[in-house]
């Protein structure tokens, strides 16, 4: 017989977030705090574009506003819960189960 666990996190359980760059690897982790703007627009490392993409050589689309619109959303969210909550529920999300060291390598 095998048995499954479940994970669950709480919003409150979302510390920080990391970006690792495609191309050397170098990661950048910051609180979700906030996002100061153009953080994301290239590696600090290699300089690789990130979220700023050239599109023609005198246009760019920039993703970064996803990125500030989702850790706003995940801020005010949060604020709603904790002592204070008037939400008659508590949220939690759940996560895929982290591999077993025993299958890593
Ligand atoms: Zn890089």
């Amino acid at each position: 017989m095998t048995s499954k666990t479940r994970c669950f996190i709480e919003l409150a359980d979302l510390l920080a977030w990391r970006f690792e760059c495609k191309n050397c690897h170098a990661s950048l982790e910051l609180s979700l705090d906030n996002l100061e703007k153009g953080t994301l627009n290239e590696c600090p490392h290699c300089h690789r574009n990130w979220a700023l993409i050239p599109t023609t050589p005198l246009s760019s689309v920039n993703f970064e506003p996803h990125f500030t619109r989702f850790i706003e959303a995940l801020n005010q969210l949060k604020g709603q819960f904790g002592d204070q909550s008037v939400l008659g529920f508590d949220l939690s999300l759940e996560i895929k189960q982290p591999e077993s060291p025993a299958h890593g390598h």
